[in-house]
């Protein structure tokens, strides 16, 4: 009966997100799904770690100032998340709910709140960071780079990434009674998940110039014209960076806590 509440909420909630314009209708069904297996293995415990990551990310998406609108013109896809945006974050840490569900080794606990931290770090960062007023290094060259492009690292966006890492690592900790150490072994990979997220964006992600107005962009269509590939591989686009830098920090964790 209880869950029959849980599912109802759910969809509520999703379809809120749909009318606010945070989520797209295929990003709707795809953050519904996500929340099932999020429940199975976590129960509401689980979906309100979700739900801070979502309702936090979205907030600070909403905040704009002239900083960031120059950024997000180089971004292919704005503040309402499709079902690949909400599967890149989403899904990996709903499979760990499943597998939580099927084991229920508690290390799937951390692993589900890594990926969160990820997510809520990787997202801070470029919400928050997109606003400095100083203009970012690139992390691969260390030239002064364009606000919101993947690869700018700046003071502001590293130390909004390590807030919104811990947020969640604290949240965590209190839900599900973890311990000292494991709250701050969260708080390392979330941040972890990001640099790799920022690293991956400098060197492999695919980045393309307009030829028209001489823009850089992730767009690959530009000024009614197709843009041109100047670095990365083209297969490797934004949400594909979020999902692997997710992943790679989860494995990397789950390796140091089996040693
Ligand atoms: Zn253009």
């Amino acid at each position: 009966m209880t869950q029959l509440f849980v599912y109802a909420f759910l969809l509520i909630a999703v379809m809120a997100a749909n009318r606010s314009r945070l989520l797209t209708t295929s990003g709707m069904i795809a953050a519904f799904f996500t929340g099932l297996f999020v429940n199975l293995g976590f129960g509401l415990k689980g979906l309100f770690l979700l739900v801070l990551f979502f309702i936090s990310s979205s907030l600070w998406s909403k905040i704009k100032n002239t900083n960031k609108q120059q950024a997000e013109e180089m971004l292919v896809k704005g503040s309402t998340r499709d079902w690949q945006q909400v599967l890149a974050n989403g899904g990996v840490a709903a499979f760990t709910s499943a597998l939580y569900y099927i084991t229920a080794d508690p290390i799937w606990i951390i692993g589900f709140c890594i990926l969160i931290a990820c997510s809520n770090s990787d997202t801070w960062a470029s919400e928050i960071g997109s606003m400095s007023k100083r203009r970012p290094y690139n992390i691969r060259t260390f030239k002064k780079a364009e606000r919101g492009t993947s690869g700018a690292v700046s003071p502001l966006g590293t130390f909004a990434s390590i807030v919104g890492s811990f947020i969640i690592a604290l949240t965590g900790y209190i839900l599900f009674e973890l311990n000292l150490s494991e709250m701050i072994f969260i708080t390392i990979f979330g941040f972890l998940g990001n640099v790799i997220d920022t690293l991956l964006g400098a060197y492999v992600q695919a980045g393309y110039l307009c030829a028209n107005c001489g823009l850089k962009t992730e767009k690959t269509f530009h000024c009614g014209h197709q843009t041109r590939l100047i670095k990365g591989y083209s297969f490797i686009n934004n949400d594909f960076v979020n999902f692997f830098a997710g992943f790679l920090s989860l494995l990397i964790g789950l390796w140091i806590i089996k040693m």
